[in-house]
């Protein structure tokens, strides 16, 4: 049995295969057909792009995309097509300096593998020195190529997609589904390019549309509607080898998944979960772990230091410098927040919303409270439970002169409390005319949670335990547990194996004061060790949110109107007086004017 079939079983690919082949990389769907055409058209300096798509009643049929740029001369027409035929690189080297989006040579020719497409170009300028050329290409092949008469540009029309490669057909979403790929990929294009005009219309209706810009907002409000950027804050940042510009939300915008966060390197849009995150980092406890907010930022970085020859569809990128790169973007994201007043405003109510009747006609009365001394709420506790809570609040009472100057330059305006409500909120105005609903217990978990982090080794952050503590635990917790002691040491938690599963607490954070009731220690440590599910934070930002929580005045704790001002003076004092650690709003706003509107004042 030597047969010549099995001493030759290599042969080298038809060209038509090999796109074919290629195609399956570069071009995924239709979505894919836009990306690099619109990329085409951005590349060849055009002023308005504009895409029609028509579609049967399940799939993408006809896509056309056409361009007011350079246009091609007949021969370049001829060659655009052909595999690695590109007039943007001479060689490797090109691609430190990459000013287009195409490099790559290869998307019309694997669109043309794997389609019908007529091209019809004419380049700009050349009235009527040049003529205008049409080709139609189908599989690969070159079915006609003619002159003829057309507008300055280029437009490719691409029918029958995936014709010839039929396993590829059937992986094709829904045409609604192709057609969410299709305007996420046109969103991200715009925001890169808001100096371009892009029109998008869908079986003649128009879906798109956006002006020629140089206000990125002016795109977004375009694309999501003017809402969205009133809760916008602006970023700027600059370094040598990098710089940020563009948009992030305010925490209110927070959304369940990363769809809105849209990021340009060097004007290309990219998926970069490394930039996400360092994005999301910035908020720090501004959001909850599961939420992340709306961005539209721009980075500049040196090409030297990005590569973008990482995929076929360039959607990803390689950085070096990484570690300076997210830095920096989270420290940006962090100063663009902390610049800017982060209160929620309370929502006003749905529009039509009657007055609620009530029983008895008599109306409410309305005082005017400015310059007025506000008159107190109903403040009553017991005298035990009053002690009690002073002395959690002393253990958080910053001296005044050694705490960070923010008091100066506090985040918060001047705050007077009136009243307290059920326990949980504390009612206080501002100078202005703002009335502020305050959680006591967010906003103290907030005073704690910076006393904790903000301590340094040096600060000796312990104190000991008059009698100490004796925990048991389940062999699984202990187990956990014991992992942790060197860290809960750093926080100022020294516990001690006691025999078995068992452990002697010796000290714990000075910011938990003098322990009446050790039951704390115990909540404390039951979190650590059940909590372990879903670690996204370091174990010892997991401590101090713990320390917060549970160290901080409980819902339901009734203060005395001195009590709540302290709270809220010492709440001004803080970096982020805005959330609790996990996010939550510390505070809601409501301002005279909302307040008037809610009453159909004016
Ligand atoms: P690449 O964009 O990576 O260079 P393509 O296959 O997408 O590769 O395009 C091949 C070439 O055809 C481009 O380099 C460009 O010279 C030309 N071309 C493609 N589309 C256009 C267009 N819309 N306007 C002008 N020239 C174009
Ligand atoms: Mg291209």
């Amino acid at each position: 049995m030597s047969e010549n079939s099995d001493l030759s079983r290599i042969r080298i690919l038809d060209p038509a295969t090999v796109n074919q082949i290629a195609a399956g990389e570069v071009v995924e769907r239709p979505a894919s057909v836009v990306k690099e055409l619109v990329e085409n058209a951005i590349d060849a300096g055009a002023g308005l792009i504009t895409i029609d798509l028509t579609a049967s009643k399940d799939a993408i049929m006809v896509i056309r995309v056409t361009d007011d740029g350079c246009g091609m001369s007949p021969a370049d027409a001829g060659l655009a097509f052909a595999p690695h035929a590109t007039s943007k690189i001479a060689s490797i080297g090109d691609l430190n300096r990459l000013r287009t989006l195409g490099f790559r040579g290869e998307a019309l020719a694997t669109i043309a593998a794997v389609s019908r497409v007529t091209l019809v170009t004419k380049p700009r300028g050349s009235g009527a020195v040049i003529p205008g050329t049409r080709i139609v290409i189908e599989g690969g092949k070159v079915l006609t190529t003619a002159e003829t008469g057309a507008p300055d540009g280029t437009s490719v029309l691409v029918e029958d997609l995936f014709f010839n490669t039929p396993a590829r057909k059937k992986f094709q979403k829904s045409r609604n589904t192709e057609l969410a790929h299709i305007h996420d990929i046109l969103e991200g294009i715009c925001l890169s390019y808001p100096g371009i005009a892009f029109h998008l219309s869908f079986n003649g209706t128009e879906q798109i549309v956006t002006d020629r810009t140089t206000h990125t907002l002016d795109t977004v409000a375009r694309l999501f509607g003017s809402g969205v950027s009133r809760d916008l804050v602006p970023v700027e940042a600059s370094l040598s080898f990098l710089s940020i510009n563009g948009f992030i939300s305010r925490p209110v915008l927070a959304r369940k998944d990363r769809a809105r966060m849209f990021v340009t390197v060097n004007q290309r849009f990219v998926s970069s979960p490394l930039i996400n995150d360092a994005i999301k980092a910035g908020y720090g406890t501004l959001l909850p772990k599961d939420r992340f907010p709306v961005a539209f930022l721009n980075l500049t970085i040196d090409p030297m230091l990005v590569d973008v020859n990482v995929h076929p569809t360039k959607k990803q990128i390689r950085l070096s410098r990484e570690k300076e790169i997210t830095e920096m973007i989270r420290a940006s994201v962090r100063n663009a927040l902390l610049a800017h007043d982060l209160i929620p405003a309370a929502k006003p109510p749905e529009a039509g919303l009657a007055p609620v009747p009530g029983p008895s006609a008599a109306p409410f009365r309305s005082y005017d409270l400015s310059g007025v001394p506000a008159p107190a709420g109903v403040f009553e506790s017991t005298h035990a439970g009053t002690v009690a809570t002073d002395q959690r609040l002393r253990q958080t009472e910053l001296p005044v002169g050694s705490g960070p100057a923010y008091l100066a330059s506090s985040l918060l305006p001047e705050i007077v409390v009136i009243g307290e409500f059920g326990g949980i909120y504390i009612l206080a105005r501002t100078a202005g005319d703002d009335l502020l609903l305050i959680d006591q217990h967010a906003a103290h978990e907030r005073i704690l949670y910076e006393q904790v982090t903000g301590q340094t080794q040096e600060t000796r952050p312990s104190q000991e335990l008059i009698s100490p503590v004796v925990l048991h635990r389940t062999p699984k917790e202990a187990a956990i547990l014991r992992d942790l002691l060197p860290v809960l040491a750093l926080e100022g938690f020294i516990l001690e194996g006691f025999g078995g599963d068992a452990f002697v607490v010796r000290a714990v954070p000075v910011v938990l004061g003098r322990l009446e009731e050790t039951t704390i220690i115990d909540e404390i440590i039951s979190d650590l060790v059940s909590e372990e599910a879903a670690q996204t934070v370091s174990n010892r930002e997991r401590i101090a949110r713990i320390i917060a929580c549970r160290g901080a005045i409980k819902a339901g704790t009734i203060c005395t109107r001195e009590q709540c001002q302290r709270i809220v003076d010492q709440l001004r004092r803080m970096k982020n007086p805005f959330t609790c650690p996990h996010g939550r709003p510390t505070m809601i706003r409501f301002t005279r004017k909302e307040l008037d509107t809610m009453f159909k004042r004016v």
